[in-house]
């Protein structure tokens, strides 16, 4: 089975063999976090009250995480 990749539609195999699946690559995979964080954070703080209890994951935790991959790999 194969499928297409979501940041560059390089078609993928989806097996063990493509540890990145759905996406090609760990590039790409990248890529999808940190569209999906920068998308986090330019949604505005109005409107809706953050609540801790609806929050179970350290969203600070993640995004550390985030920037921790991303100079990695902005360094290779
Ligand atoms: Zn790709």
């Amino acid at each position: 089975m194969r499928v297409k990749c979501p940041i560059c539609a390089k078609e993928v195999e989806w097996s063990a063999q493509s540890p990145f699946r759905p996406f090609c690559s760990k590039k790409c995979q990248l890529t999808d976090l940190g569209e999906w964080a920068s998308e986090e954070r330019t949604i505005p703080a109005t409107g809706k009250k953050p609540s801790e209890a609806d929050q179970p994951v350290d969203i600070e935790e993640i995004e550390a995480m985030l920037s921790q991959q991303q100079d990695d790999f902005f360094k290779h």
